[in-house]
């Protein structure tokens, strides 16, 4: 992937951003690559010489990377950090580096940081789930140890004090730690096998067009279409509803109208997958959209 440098910032930046920090050591996937969607991983693998990001777009992932270093740095008793941990699933060789395992009398509790936007943890997030669970597999199965929980500690990048202030279900604070669900242990093998299956069919997928299998509106981090009660002469929303009737109701109250806000995939939007512009399932919504 070539590195760009549009807005001329120091050439160390650019060195930074240049290295290669994603490893997945001895194995032959790491989880971070069975958790993408197959679509992605394929399309990046395959125009990789052709991709291009400017360095200025690339802060958060760096800070990312940056966090895994500090992270190392903070030893307390009790606690390994930054553990890498191999084991053997269908054949192949899995490997995930945990964050932060915390030991307690009954076993390991397992968090995870994640830089992620204010909006994005309010979302409903399958992958972070599935991630945290597939360490606690990889805990229970590479150290013989039972997993107490799973959870992550989330760093809103965008927090803003104002809108904690008012808004109820705002994060009231900039980090935040969050529980998620344990699976049981059969449950998240069988989905390990699922995912590896997907990951198999994608890399002997001879035709790019039909055999690719689409991303999921999870996996395409779908915003649901919103509805915003305004009024004439007033810049912010009133409030905004997911549902349009509840919306059209206040509206007539407050002698105001409903400003529709079209739900949008935002991964390929963004191209936060950063290969949009070949992905023919994106194109075609595209096209779809125009027509
Ligand atoms: S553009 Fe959307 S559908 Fe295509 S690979 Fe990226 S996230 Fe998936």
């Amino acid at each position: 992937m070539k590195i760009t440098n549009k807005h001329n910032v120091p050439e160390t930046l650019v060195a930074l951003a240049s290295r290669e920090y994603y490893s997945k050591g001895k194995s032959d996937y790491s989880v971070t690559e069975i958790i993408s969607p197959p679509r992605i991983q394929r399309l990046r693998r395959k125009h990789h010489d052709e991709m291009e990001q400017d360095v200025s777009e690339m802060l958060w992932s760096l800070l990312g990377s940056a966090l895994h270093v500090v992270a190392e740095r903070g030893q307390h008793e009790g606690y390994t950090t930054e553990e890498r941990l191999y084991a053997e699933i269908d054949g192949v060789i899995l490997s995930g580096a945990i964050d932060i395992q915390k030991s307690t009398p009954e076993g390991i509790l397992i968090t995870d940081y994640k830089f992620t936007s204010a909006w994005a943890l309010r979302q409903d997030k399958f992958e972070w789930e599935a991630q945290q669970n597939i360490y606690a597999w990889l805990v229970q199965t590479a150290k013989k140890t039972p997993v107490v929980g799973v959870q992550i500690c989330a760093l809103i990048r965008d927090w803003s004090r104002r809108e904690a202030a008012v808004k109820a279900d705002y994060p009231q604070a900039p980090i935040q730690v969050i529980d998620l669900p344990l699976w049981d242990i059969d449950r998240t093998a069988t989905y390990i096998t699922e995912r590896l299956n997907a990951h198999r069919e994608s890399k002997v997928a001879a035709d790019w067009e039909t055999e690719l299998p689409f991303c999921t509106e999870d996996e395409r981090w779908m915003r649901e279409t919103q509805y915003a009660v305004k009024r004439e002469g007033r810049k912010t929303a009133i409030r905004v509803f997911d549902n349009e009737q509840e919306a059209k109701d206040l509206a007539e109250k407050e002698k105001g109208f409903v400003e529709i806000r079209k739900g949008e995939a935002i991964r390929c939007t963004g191209n936060f997958c950063g290969v949009n512009q070949w992905c023919s399932q994106y194109q075609a919504s595209l096209k779809e959209q125009a027509e």
